[in-house]
């Protein structure tokens, strides 16, 4: 299985992309943590992009795609992906096209999860104090939120062209977001057994 979650901050994608990997056996590539892994290794590369991600703006694109690259062409090879935050911007789905296209393994699905700003506002202030993350405080959330609205959100008429969206309410429970999502895909002609 090869899919996408396209989703603002605080929709919950990171624990929606490790259940669906759990579940499909397709490997979960969470862009967010390996840019947070390459920012901790230090170096100048990693605090380029320790800055961008304290503050909450976009890595620019070729330092993401150096770095996420190799992941999905491992997990690829491996059987499948559940891709988490990557890619966020139009460049960003191109390439991530074009190398599936070369390695013929395109995208199955494209999952959106939505909820509304004032939702994802609440979740991110109330794992806050938890999450440890430097970009988790009141004025950097809003402007992850304005950069998802600006940016990311063009994908969601992307991937609805490719008749591959599938949109979903993030706004309940994550067990039901879970089933929501397994029920929709299993309803997918191409992904039934
Ligand atoms: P969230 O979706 O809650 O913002 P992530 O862990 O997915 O959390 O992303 C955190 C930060 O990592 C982003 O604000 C951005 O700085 C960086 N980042 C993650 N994925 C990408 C990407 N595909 N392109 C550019 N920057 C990214």
């Amino acid at each position: 299985m090869r899919l996408l979650l396209l989703a603002p901050p605080g929709a919950g994608k990171g624990t929606q992309g490790e259940r669906l990997a759990a579940w499909s056996g397709a490997r979960h590539i969470a862009a967010g943590d390996l840019l947070r892994a390459q920012a901790q290794a230090g170096g100048g590369l990693g605090h380029e992009i320790a800055a961008y991600q304290e503050r909450g703006d976009l890595v620019p694109d070729q330092i993401v795609l150096d770095v996420l690259t190799p992941a999905v062409v491992d997990a690829a090879a491996a059987g499948g992906y559940i891709l988490d935050g990557f890619p966020r911007t139009l460049p960003q789905a191109t390439a991530a096209a074009e190398l599936a296209a070369r390695l013929g393994v395109t995208l199955d699905a494209a999952i959106y999860l939505h909820a509304t700003d004032e939702v994802l506002t609440r979740r991110l202030l109330d794992r806050a104090s938890q999450s440890g993350r430097s970009d988790d405080k009141a004025d950097v959330i809003r402007h992850r939120l304005r950069v998802y609205a600006e940016t990311t959100g063009q994908l969601v008429p992307y991937y609805t062209e490719r008749g591959i969206l599938v949109s979903v309410d993030a706004d309940q429970p994550p067990d039901s977001v879970t089933a929501d999502i397994q029920s929709r895909l299993s309803a997918l002609p191409f992904l039934a057994s």
